[in-house]
């Protein structure tokens, strides 16, 4: 156990965790809502520091990011836990266990150095913090991230955005890009499926956006829960007003047969996708991209100004077709992170 971040203790010994936004209030020898954050005598440990759950080598896109890196590899690793609780989890195996106390001892120690070296050395441009929700686990991959940049790699984290103001000025300078699950832009939703809400979401991506850290969103479509056309309308004009029509949007097809409690859904649609695809093309954002429907051309990336076709995309294949981001028919910048 390591002492945790990002606390307060109160006089009655319980601790005010301030890590994210459910500010959990927890009583000595409990957890918070993630079960990653233990009170022990009024101070606040957290359990998986060192606890790699998953690592993997992965195409940069498959996070996905199509406008950061691309066609390179990220090092990919996960933890134990999260702060949501969403019905549609695709990852539950590992974020919603039920005690991460009880299984820690399955787990060997990995330092960051491990990690780092295990990324170079598997040619990774990048770390990917990602199959569970990372803030829970910041204190790890805070050193991750230090010792990865001191070693050339870029950070980037795969997120819910829900951390707190404080856990967000503390990865800024270590954070190249992140990917922030925009689940709907209805709070019952956040509150029904995620156990959350969806205003500090909305605030964070725009601060993330003033930091000029590289921003992409993802929105799953899930049938009857959050592919309501006027909400995905309302997503759309909030990226291209609130935040900039340069953010990319990706909109993913759900499936029933990988999720936590929604098996009993139909797949979606792809007719709503295509939709949702030409609303927010319409308001103005300017990279949308369909995603889990294999081989469909709208995961291409086309230039803004004139169409042409800048990314060719084939399941995780990529081909360059811009000239050092930029179009090559009318030169436009296709706000491409290299
Ligand atoms: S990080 Fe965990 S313990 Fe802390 S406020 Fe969020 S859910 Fe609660």
């Amino acid at each position: 156990m390591k002492k945790a971040k990002f606390y307060k203790t109160n006089q009655d010994g319980s601790a005010q965790c301030l890590l994210c936004n459910h500010n959990c209030v927890i009583q000595n020898k409990q957890t918070g809502i993630c079960l990653n954050r233990i009170n022990n005598g009024g101070n606040l440990y957290t359990l998986g520091y060192g606890v790699i759950s998953a690592q993997n080598i992965d195409p940069i896109e498959k996070k996905p990011f199509f406008h950061f890196m691309p066609g390179s590899l990220a090092f990919s690793i996960g933890s134990l836990g999260c702060n949501f609780k969403c019905d549609n989890c695709q990852n539950y195996a590992i974020s919603q266990v039920k005690s991460i106390e009880k299984i820690l001892d399955n787990f060997s120690n990995i330092n960051p150095e491990r990690i780092v070296e295990e990324a170079i050395g598997n040619d990774c441009q990048s770390i990917a913090y990602t199959y569970n929700e990372p803030t829970i686990n910041v204190e790890y991959y805070l050193d991750v991230m230090r010792l990865a940049q001191a070693n050339g790699l870029k950070n980037l984290w795969v997120s819910n955005g829900y951390m707190s103001n404080e856990c967000l000025k503390e990865i800024f300078p270590y954070l190249d890009a992140i990917n922030i699950d925009l689940k709907s832009f209805d709070n019952n939703f956040y509150n029904n499926i995620c156990s959350a809400r969806l205003e500090p979401v909305l605030d964070n991506l725009k601060k993330i956006k003033q930091e000029q850290i590289h921003l992409e969103i993802t929105t799953l479509i899930i049938p009857g829960l959050s592919d309501n056309i006027e909400t995905l309308s309302q997503i759309a004009d909030f990226i291209a007003s609130e935040l900039d029509g340069d953010t990319p949007w990706h909109l993913s097809k759900f499936s029933p047969d990988i999720s936590w409690k929604l098996k009993n859904f139909p797949p979606t649609g792809e007719d709503i996708i295509y939709q949702a695809y030409e609303i927010a093309k319409d308001a103005g954002v300017k990279y949308v991209y369909v995603g889990n429907i294999p081989g469909d051309q709208k995961e291409n990336t086309y230039c803004p100004r004139c169409n042409e076709l800048a990314i060719r995309r084939l399941g995780y294949h990529v081909e360059r077709l811009d000239q050092n981001g930029h179009c090559i028919q009318c030169d436009r910048s296709l706000d491409i992170v290299e």
